[in-house]
């Protein structure tokens, strides 16, 4: 058997883990836990960790979860391990199920609708109403498209199977067929793109950067309200070399602050007076973020709720093309 990296497989893990010293101090975080708490490892470290779970109980209550405590010790450390109690876990998949059926039913009823109307009526329409019939056909068949793409990477990146293909991809002209799709969609909307001079072509899987942006770009205009505008910005990274910086901004409901670290989780839609309007299945934004750290790149995201409009924006930075040939070959050892 070959060697097989423990630290990788914990600090991946969808469950949270830590570890303590003989002093209760946190010496090791993985990521579930950094943001469970919104936070990060280097802030943990050294601090106690009955300052995150409770001291006398094997049960920790937290936003609207109950996880379950394990704890197991070693000669050095102890290490306590942190899962949703199982009753929770069978809610979120039914409440998963149904989201997912209605996704599906609600474009599917549409379209058998319009092509029905069409069929029965052909020779009363005119052909405006038949363009208009057929754009909205195409328009709900995408909308389908994106959710059973959502839905095979869901379970690709659990089986972690996903192919990658890297090549240098203009991000500005990818972006623009994204625009080119989202304008049918939401025909009030402005979308804006803007792009620095000199930035270079990005290492990344062309069809897969595709599925980001218009995940984050359809979330921008979906949690916007009539008419907003989404910006589109790319540039070079100010703040990490050799990596392009991808922005998506909206002045539509915000973000809670307390919410900012649960968005990226999978199946979690978050209750705003669009979200129970708008479709979603609370998978798009647990796929960006997989997809974006497989890639190479990370994802980061400011919002407000305090002013009306204020809005969000999300930054995705990817490896530019021009990186070293080393990167393309770490990219596709992964
Ligand atoms: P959904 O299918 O619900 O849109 P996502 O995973 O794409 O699922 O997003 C998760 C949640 O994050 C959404 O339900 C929404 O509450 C919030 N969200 C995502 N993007 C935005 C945005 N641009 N503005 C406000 N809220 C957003």
């Amino acid at each position: 058997m070959g060697k097989v990296n423990f630290k990788n497989i914990i600090e991946n893990l969808d469950e949270a883990v830590l570890a303590v010293d003989y002093d209760n101090k946190i010496v090791y975080a993985n990521k579930f836990f950094c943001a469970l708490f919104n936070t990060n490892c280097e802030m943990l470290s050294g601090k106690n960790i009955y300052e995150f779970l409770p001291e006398n109980s094997d049960t920790l209550q937290l936003k609207e979860y109950t996880y379950k405590i394990t704890k197991f010790d070693d000669e050095y450390y102890s290490y306590f391990y942190l899962s949703v109690v199982d009753s929770q876990m069978e809610k979120i998949y039914s409440d998963f199920i149904s989201t997912v059926s209605h996704e599906l039913r609600t474009p599917l009823t549409s379209i058998r609708g319009f092509a029905d109307t069409m069929l029965l009526s052909y020779d009363k329409l005119d052909k405006e109403r038949i363009q208009k019939f057929l754009s909205i056909i195409k328009e709900q068949a995408n909308r389908l498209i994106k959710l059973v793409e959502n839905l095979l990477s869901i379970s690709k990146i659990q089986v972690q199977q996903s192919n990658f293909v890297y090549k240098s991809v203009n991000a500005k002209s990818q972006i623009e067929q994204v625009i080119d799709i989202l304008k049918a969609q939401y025909p009030t909307h402005a979308f804006e793109l803007h792009c620095e001079k000199d930035v270079p072509n990005i290492l990344v899987d062309e069809n897969k950067f595709q599925q980001i942006m218009i995940n984050l770009m359809d979330n921008a205009a979906k949690y916007s309200y009539e008419r907003g505008s989404v910006k589109i910005s790319i540039s070079n990274s100010m703040t990490k070399e050799n990596f392009v910086s991808i922005k998506v901004e909206d002045h539509g409901v915000g973000i809670e602050p307390e919410n900012l670290s649960r968005i990226f989780e999978k199946f979690i839609r978050i209750e705003n007076h669009l979200t129970r309007k708008t479709q979603g299945s609370g998978l798009g934004l647990y796929i960006v973020k997989n997809l974006i750290e497989k890639m190479g790149g990370k994802i980061c995201v400011e919002s407000s709720t305090v002013l009306p409009n204020s809005g969000t924006i999300f930054e995705v930075l990817l490896p530019a093309a021009s990186y070293t040939n080393q990167s393309q070959k770490a990219l596709e050892d992964k």
